[in-house]
C-alpha cells in the first residue's frame, strides 16, 4: 500500500459537468465490485484493477432531481433501484447500453450540491472515493457488497470482519470477584429535559440512556450489581438521582452525558471525565477516560478534571460524571448517533469501571 502511494500518489478523476445537456458518457473500461454512499457523504467504489472510470452530474429537469453517476465496463446482471434516506433519493443500478454499469445517484429537491468542487480519487489500483455532500441531517449509510475487501485473500478478509463485528477483542472486558461490587450508572437528563441537543437534533437523553443500558449489560454479565436511576425517557430530578445511589450500598457512581459546545461550534470535539473529590474518584475517572479515548480516534482528550457537579458532589461513594463527546461536534456527532459507537463507547465505560474495581475493590 505505501509503495504504491509512494509511486502513484493519488490519481484524480475529474466529473463530467452537464448542466444542462443530455449527452451520453464515453466509454470506460472495468467493472463495479462494491459501492457505499458513507454517513460522511462519501461516495466509495470498489472496482477491478486500474479502472478508467467516468463520472458525471446533471442538474434536474423536470423528469428528475440532480443526478450523479458513474460508468462501468461490463454488463450488470440484475439492474435494481435501492431507496435513499436524507439528500439521497435514490439509487439506480443499470445498464444504459449493452456491455456497460451504471450507477446513478438521484438526489432529492433542494439538495445543496456543489459539484464544481467535486473530484473523485482513486485510492488503490481498485478503490474509489468522492465527496458528494455535507450530511446536515442524520442519514444512514447505504451500500451493496465490501468496498474495503482486497484482491487478495478474501476469505480471511472476510473472517476478518466477521470477528471485528462480533468480539471486542480490543476492549476485552476483565473478571472481577462476582457477586461483590455494586454500581449505580445514572443515564444524564430524561423527560421534559432532552440535554444537549445537537447535529441533525441528536438528542442526549436518548445517546446516553443507550450507552448506560449496555454498559448495565456488560457489568452484569461480570457479575457486578447495577441500578440505573433512570431506565426510559422520564424525568428525574438531581437530588433523586443522588438518593438512589446513597441509599445503596453502591461501591461507585458513575453519571453519563454527552456534551454541547457554546454557539454549537462544530469544530469543537473531545471526551473529558468529572470527579469531585478524592484519589478513588480520580483513579476511576482516570481509568474510564483512558478507555473511552481508545474507541474515539481523532477526537480530542479534554481531560480528567475536578467538577462540582451536584450528582458528583452529593453521593456518597466515588463519583465521577463522563462526557462521551460532542453532540454539536462534527466528528463526535457523527459517531455518537451509532449504534456500533454507543456499543464501543459502553464497552470502553464498562472496562473502565472493571479494572477500577478489580483494582480498589
Ligand atoms: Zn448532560
Amino acid at each position: 500500500m505505501i509503495k504504491f502511494l509512494d509511486n502513484k500518489l493519488f490519481r484524480y478523476l475529474s466529473v463530467f459537468l452537464f448542466l444542462n445537456s443530455s449527452i451520453l458518457p464515453v466509454k470506460s473500461s472495468s467493472a463495479l465490485a462494491a459501492w457505499a454512499i458513507n454517513t460522511n457523504g462519501v461516495l466509495e467504489l470498489r472496482t477491478k484493477s486500474n479502472t478508467n472510470l467516468k463520472a458525471y452530474f446533471q442538474k434536474a429537469n423536470q423528469i428528475s432531481g440532480d443526478r450523479f453517476w458513474v460508468d462501468f465496463p461490463g454488463e450488470l446482471k440484475n439492474p435494481r433501484t435501492i431507496k435513499g434516506n436524507g439528500p439521497i433519493k435514490e439509487i439506480r443500478l443499470g445498464k444504459p447500453d449493452k456491455g456497460r454499469t451504471r450507477l446513478v445517484i438521484e438526489f432529492k429537491e433542494k439538495t445543496y450540491l456543489k459539484p464544481l468542487t467535486w473530484q473523485m480519487v482513486g485510492l488503490d489500483q481498485n478503490r474509489w472515493k468522492i465527496k458528494l455532500f455535507n450530511p446536515k441531517y442524520s442519514f444512514k449509510k447505504i451500500g451493496e457488497g465490501l468496498v474495503e475487501k482486497k484482491r487478495g485473500n478474501t476469505k480471511t478478509k472476510q473472517n476478518l470482519i466477521y470477528k471485528k463485528k462480533t468480539n471486542y477483542g480490543y476492549l476485552k472486558l476483565p473478571e472481577v470477584k462476582r457477586n461483590k461490587f455494586e454500581v449505580v450508572i445514572d443515564p444524564g437528563h430524561g423527560g421534559p429535559d432532552p440535554g444537549a441537543i445537537g447535529i441533525g437534533g441528536i438528542r442526549e437523553t436518548d445517546v446516553v440512556l443507550a450507552v448506560s443500558k449496555i454498559v448495565k449489560n456488560l457489568l452484569s454479565e461480570k457479575g457486578v450489581k447495577v441500578r440505573l436511576t433512570r431506565t426510559n425517557d422520564v424525568d428525574l430530578d438531581l437530588p433523586p438521582r443522588v438518593l438512589i445511589a446513597n441509599n445503596t450500598d453502591a461501591d461507585i457512581f458513575v453519571s453519563i452525558h454527552a456534551n454541547a459546545s457554546r454557539g454549537k461550534r462544530r469544530d469543537i470535539n473531545g471526551l473529558e471525565t468529572f470527579y469531585y473529590r478524592g484519589w478513588r474518584g480520580r483513579l476511576l475517572a482516570k481509568r474510564i477516560q483512558k478507555q473511552i479515548l481508545r474507541v474515539s480516534p481523532g477526537s480530542p482528550d479534554r481531560g480528567v478534571k475536578q467538577g462540582r457537579f451536584y450528582v458528583i458532589k452529593n453521593t456518597s461513594m466515588p463519583a465521577v460524571l463522563v462526557e462521551i463527546g460532542f453532540l454539536t461536534g462534527r466528528l463526535d456527532a457523527r459517531r455518537l448517533e451509532k449504534i456500533t459507537h454507543q456499543k464501543r463507547l459502553a464497552y470502553a465505560i464498562a472496562k473502565g469501571i472493571l479494572e477500577y474495581l478489580d483494582k480498589v475493590g
